[in-house]
């Protein structure tokens, strides 16, 4: 029996403490249980993450309360942490906080209870007609209980008073129960059945059981897990089909499986097609995303944490989900740059996956049909196994992709919709068809110009244009969300004429409703999706066909399954091309892969118009013949070439503050330090001011380092910033791997 055990106090940095076990519970405790523990004249709340049998600590107290014995964290969970914290540089604390929920952490949410109400004994047919005749609302609640599987809830019967006269009788029992909050309870999956795979998937499929370890049922699980295999499959060629069957083997095996998809993708849509399809077998589906309450959350946890839950559907910290006996860990859309965290602990969701799938043993599959540069070069230097699917199934084509030079196009006359795009719009509102319209950019107007003096509208917080939303009439910053009422005359010279000029989403579905009156046009964006059921309801009519034309950001590019669409626009394909970010021709090159697969998934072929100003630029022409070997050769070319990840590690470190010349001092005194004795290999650049300079109202610094290998600079950096005083105002990030550059 351990008598001592570690505890990591919760926000205090990287600080863990011994304490003594009481008797009464100490065999009770596991490593990961939660636990209320003394701190100076407090008590605070700790996750033990070692058992011990002595200590050479002083005065060593015991523990005060036992929150949670079971433990909240598996031993493989507490490994992640460690792991995180050394690779991302945070304190250990900081990696806890991003593998434990809040509302798991904080202990302040419990279940639901509710008075449930059931029959005290059996009633006959003739009892209750009788009784219906005498007190037909008394009758009703008998007949109901009687009819019921289990226990009614009291809320759901008619009346209060008259249960508690039920119960005062003798014939009903009220007690209270645990009640889950299921966000789904209101619907009902029909069971799907298993698709027959056709030639394609039957040989990724042969290659997942390997990975699996399930081509021989007789040999025990392999103890050490397979390479990872990445699933390169084009659009629609049914890669999700893999992962439903791959699921399915796992849990045959009575183990469980992690599924990883993109919060943008975590739609009404996947959720059915993941729920119908295990509806048929007792395997509950647990779904994790952001939306959740807090008191969802906390049941979803639970109903995972006890095993009631072999199937974790969920956005990056679903990779955090307390599954025991994992056999899979699935990252769909593996190259997508949600799947990293932008606060600290800065994780990275997919390279996450393939730890915990190490760590546990268990086979991990990442599918994409425009895998990362990172994952792509694992797959080619053999880290990682190459899969592929490269059609459509079905024998579906490729949806055509024709690119709409914008330079030459005479007649456009400062309209933002080439007559091409438009007489095929017209084309498919002739024979009932739907199309979809892609700008990666909300609102009416995106820059507002004083004629007169020339003053344009800034964020007075950040260093970026103000766009005008028409519907709310305000100008809005996109980066902190600061509003203004939008103005009439110039804020600096008062003058009347601002030219309002740029365009987003909001002006395409003006434009398109003012060419074509007759069509029924919807937008889907973040201003939309303000209002809760928005995204749901819009997909749900465009489903229906009630929705002719469909306009929006990159909230529909992804995923969604629409057979009757046949057009997609792309407006400005240039958008993401010229930020001044490494990875901007591999993002266009994927978004413009991703729109474009969601035309002609049904009977008619589909098209896709690409308006651009650079027709050549190799994302667009890659893209356009769906060229991903193409797309890789170049681009890897150039990545190595600048010596860019996938090549090296981009560690980028960020120092801000309100004050811009303290915070310039800062940065120029941590890189001098930083420099004082840099590990081998590392490269460490000059300090310079962040793309998007000022922010929230803080000045921005980036040193940007560069490194064969991680952890000997993280450990580095964690010295240096430890020993470094720094102004009370100026914030340090360390961004390990980094995406977000701005
Ligand atoms: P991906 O995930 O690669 O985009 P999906 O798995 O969503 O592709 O498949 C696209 C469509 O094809 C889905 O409607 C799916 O039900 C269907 N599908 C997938 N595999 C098969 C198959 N073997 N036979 C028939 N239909 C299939
Ligand atoms: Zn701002």
């Amino acid at each position: 029996m351990p008598r001592y055990a570690l505890v990591l106090v919760d926000d205090s940095g990287s600080h863990a403490f011994d304490y003594a076990l009481p008797d009464a519970v100490a065999d009770t405790l596991h490593v990961g249980s939660r636990v209320r523990v003394p701190v100076r004249t407090t008590t605070r709340l700790g996750t033990i993450i070692e058992l011990r049998d002595t200590t050479d600590a002083p005065g060593v107290k015991p523990i005060a309360e036992v929150i949670d014995a079971t433990p909240v964290l598996t031993r493989v969970l507490i490994e992640m942490a460690a792991w995180m914290a050394d690779y991302y540089c945070c304190s250990l604390e900081a990696a806890m906080r991003g593998v434990l929920p809040n509302v798991i952490r904080k202990a302040e949410v419990g279940h639901r209870q509710r008075l449930v109400a059931r029959l005290a004994r059996e009633f006959s047919t003739e009892e209750i007609e009788a009784l219906k005749k005498r007190a037909p609302v008394q009758g009703e609640i008998v007949a109901a209980l009687a009819a019921a599987a289990a226990p009614v809830p009291v809320a759901d019967l008619a009346g209060h008073a008259v249960v508690q006269a039920l119960v005062k009788k003798g014939f009903v029992i009220t007690e209270p129960a645990k009640m889950e909050r299921d966000p789904f309870a209101k619907e009902e999956f029909v069971a799907s059945a298993k698709l027959e795979m056709n030639a394609e998937q039957e040989v990724v499929f042969e290659r997942v059981r390997v990975a699996l370890g399930a081509t021989d049922r007789r040999s025990p699980i392999t103890d050490h897990a397979a390479k990872p295999l990445l699933l390169h499959g084009v659009t629609g060629s049914g890669k999700t089909e893999i992962y439903l069957q791959a699921i399915d083997l796992v849990l045959a095996r009575g183990q469980s499986a992690i599924m990883l998809v993109p919060e943008i993708s975590l739609t009404p849509q996947t959720v059915e097609r993941f729920k119908s399809r295990f509806a048929a077998s007792q395997h509950e589906v647990a779904v994790l995303h952001s939306h959740l309450s807090e008191g969802e959350r906390h049941d979803e946890w639970h109903k995972i944490r006890e095993g009631r839950a072999k199937i974790v559907i969920g956005a990056r910290s679903a990779i955090f989900a307390p599954v025991t006996n994992v056999g899979l860990i699935v990252v769909d859309e593996e190259h997508e740059n949600s799947y990293k965290q932008e606060e600290t602990p800065r994780y990275h969701g997919r390279d996450l996956a393939v730890l915990r799938a190490q760590m546990e043993g268990c086979a991990c599959l990442l599918g994409s049909a425009t895998p990362s540069l990172e994952s792509y070069h694992n797959a080619v230097t053999g880290k990682y196994e190459l899969l592929r699917l490269t059609l459509r199934v079905d024998d579906q084509q490729m949806p055509l992709i024709r690119v709409i030079d914008l330079r030459n196009d005479a007649k456009r006359k400062g309209s933002i919709l080439s007559e091409r795009l438009i007489t095929a719009i017209e084309a498919r509102l002739k024979v009932k068809e739907q199309c979809i319209l892609f700008l990666n950019r909300r609102g009416f107007s995106t820059s507002l110009l004083c004629e007169k003096c020339g003053h344009t509208c800034e964020c007075p917080n950040c260093s970026v244009a103000l766009t005008f939303h028409r519907g709310a009439a305000r100008v809005v910053c996109h980066i902190c969300g600061y509003q203004a009422v939008a103005p009439s005359k110039c804020p600096q010279c008062a003058a009347a004429g601002i030219r309002y000029s740029g365009f987003g989403t909001e002006k395409i579905e003006d434009n398109i409703s003012a060419l074509f009156p007759d069509a029924k046009v919807k937008r889907l964006d973040a201003d939309v999706m303000q209002r809760k059921d928005a995204f749901r309801e819009t997909l749900d009519a465009f489903k229906r066909g009630t929705v002719d034309i469909l306009v929006g950001t990159q909230m529909i590019a992804k995923g969604l399954h629409f057979p009757n669409v046949t057009l997609v626009g792309i407006i400005n394909a240039d958008l993401g091309l010229h930020m001044p970010d490494f990875r901007a021709g591999e993002r266009t090159f994927q978004l413009l892969t991703q729109v474009a697969g969601r035309a002609g998934r049904g009977d008619v072929s589909g098209e896709v118009l690409v308006q651009t100003y650079t027709p050549h630029s190799p994302s667009i022409q890659f893209a356009r013949h769906h060229d991903y070997e193409g797309f890789w050769d170049q681009e890897s070319e150039y990545r190595r070439g600048w010596n860019y990840p996938p090549f090296t590690h981009l560690v980028l470190v960020q120092v801000r503050g309100e004050h811009k010349e303290r915070t310039l001092l800062s940065v120029e005194t941590l890189a001098r330090r930083l420099k004082e004795d840099l590990p081998a290999g590392v490269t460490l650049g000059d300090p310079a001011p962040a793309p998007l300079e000022k922010s929230h109202g803080q000045f921005r610094f980036h040193l940007a380092l560069r490194t064969a290998r991680v952890r000997p600079l993280s450990r580095h950096l964690r010295a240096v910033l430890d020993r470094l005083p720094m102004p009370e105002d100026v914030i340090v990030t360390v961004d390990v791997d980094a995406y977000q550059l701005l």
